[in-house]
């Protein structure tokens, strides 16, 4: 098993690990590991940022298949070839120009502590058995409520990302508007139980329905609100549906659409909300809640503070390693009530310590708190508004740039980081010229369809991006546009 390596990280360059018996090889494997982690992150800004142009899953099975390893293989053997076979198919996410889909990179003291939290190995559930990944949980989790502008009292669950943190918090808004029907949902499940409303905008992330099919609510149940061009839930109807409500019910708005980045009136929804008795507002701000952090871009969220539960990700928008999400809930009693199990041998925790495992859905897990701590102190509150602000106006920055280019149509309000792309109006042409960048190797873009139309669709989430790149990426779309029209023009077909 051997691949072909891009420049810039050869393990056979390395060094090799001692022979020598008696040390077992691990000090010096870790060594010449971290030295491939240290050589992949030092050359990322310098390398093509997509997968290598034309790699096929064929060729990945090729590296990296073969039968069953029967037999033992030295550890640096297996890390040195499956460093150099994976190669050609890794994407820079991490890096200063990928702009796919929203996923941010990771600051450095989040990545090293990120190392350690794999060295560590602390099983994060109970306080009694990993003391200090829990009080680290504890400690990010009050920064974090804070940061976030959420309610003081607030629980928090670190969860794998904003899907399961969307099912979390639903889990718990299933359990608080049936016990307030009379149902215990946790004890006698949903046959039989009230039903339950759940209401959502027409463009709300497809993880919520998800989470919602997790829950044996029913996607097919879910009534949609209309929603305008960017994406925005339409708070007139909202209210007409809800008119005269009074059984249990959940809403579900959202802080940041994936595409054009719009976010719902919250300061109007709340309102229409709280007129239902007990009804649940849900907030899904994988990435735009972070425009709590800063006073320019707040009055976006306003509002947000009344809901009941939001969604997040670390892994977006704080720029720390995967997996990383956040669940917040107003109500801590609903919270652990829809997540927290009892078994024999689950000691409670010594002086009401707070057990991790209560507020999300797994029992064992990673430390997650500790590169989500890491992250917070090294930027610290105003290091992270600098950097959601940073990235809003570098995607002003490359909307600004495209938009002046003949034929480029810059197809959203660019109100934080997303801008939605178009080319000479043509669907078939714009796909064509994702393709190509993506290709081409200067940035990594993606593209989508929003409300029926094919865009570019680029997202500024990293903390490494400058204007430099800005500018390299918004060189290479016109240069990919260029030849597109060219292969249009050759073959019209
Ligand atoms: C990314 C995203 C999600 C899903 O988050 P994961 O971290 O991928 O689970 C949910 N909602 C919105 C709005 C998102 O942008």
């Amino acid at each position: 098993m051997s691949g072909v390596g891009r420049p810039g990280v050869d393990p056979a360059a390395i060094d090799q690990p001692s022979t020598d018996p008696s040390d077992a090889g691990t000090p010096d494997l870790l060594r010449r590991t971290a030295d491939l982690a240290i050589r992949y992150r030092e050359t990322q800004p310098d390398r093509p940022v997509g997968a290598r142009p034309g790699l096929t899953s064929a060729d990945l099975r090729a590296a990296l298949g073969g039968p069953l390893p029967r037999t033992s293989t030295d550890a640096w053997t297996v890390v040195s070839e499956l460093a150099q076979d994976v190669e050609p198919g890794l994407v820079g996410i991490g890096g200063p120009r990928y702009f796919g889909f929203v996923m941010g990179g990771s600051v450095p003291a989040s990545l090293a502590t990120d190392w350690l939290t794999s060295t560590w190995d602390q099983n994060v559930g109970l306080y009694l058995a990993t003391p200090s990944a829990a009080i680290v949980e504890e400690v990010a989790a009050a920064w974090l409520v804070e940061l976030l502008g959420l309610p003081a009292g607030t629980s928090t669950g670190f969860v794998t990302g904003a899907t399961m943190a969307n099912f979390t918090a639903l889990a718990a808004a299933r359990h608080a508007v049936l016990r307030r029907a009379g149902w215990d949902v946790e004890a006698d499940g949903l046959i039989g139980a009230p039903p339950v409303r759940v209401i959502a905008g027409r463009d709300a992330h497809s993880s919520v329905l998800i989470a919602i099919r997790y829950l044996g609510l029913g996607t097919a149940r879910v009534e949609r609100v209309p929603t305008d061009d960017e994406g925005r839930m339409d708070p007139d109807a909202l209210a007409a549906m809800l008119e005269g409500e009074t059984g249990p019910t959940i809403v579900i708005a959202q802080a940041g659409e994936v595409n054009t980045g719009a976010f719902d009136a919250l300061d109007r929804i709340v309102p229409i909300v709280r007129r239902v008795p007990g009804a649940w507002l849900h907030v899904d701000g994988a990435f735009g809640l972070w425009a709590a952090t800063s006073a320019r871009l707040r009055h976006l969220v306003a509002g947000h503070d009344q809901a009941d539960s939001w969604a997040t990700d670390a892994h977006k928008w704080l720029n720390v390693p995967y997996d990383a999400g956040l669940v917040f809930v107003r109500d801590a009693a609903a919270h652990r009530a829809a997540m927290a199990m009892g078994a024999a041998y689950l000691p409670p925790a010594p002086d009401q310590e707070r057990d991790p495992f209560e507020y999300v859905p797994e029992l064992s897990r990673r430390a997650r708190g500790f590169p989500i701590y890491a992250a917070i102190r090294e930027l610290g509150a105003d290091g992270i508004t600098a950097l959601v602000e940073r990235d809003c106006a570098l995607a002003r920055q490359l909307a600004t740039r495209l938009a002046n280019e003949p034929g480029i149509e810059v197809a959203n309000e660019v109100v934080l980081n997303q801008v939605l792309v178009s080319f000479d109006g043509d669907e078939a042409l714009t796909r064509d010229v994702i393709r190509r960048v993506q290709d081409e190797g200067t940035a990594w873009l993606s593209g989508t369809t929003f409300h029926g139309m094919a865009r570019m669709r680029v997202s500024v989430s990293g903390w490494s991006t400058t204007e430099t790149d800005i500018d390299r990426t918004a060189d290479a779309i016109v240069r990919c546009l260029a030849d597109a029209r060219r292969a249009r023009a050759a073959d019209p077909g």
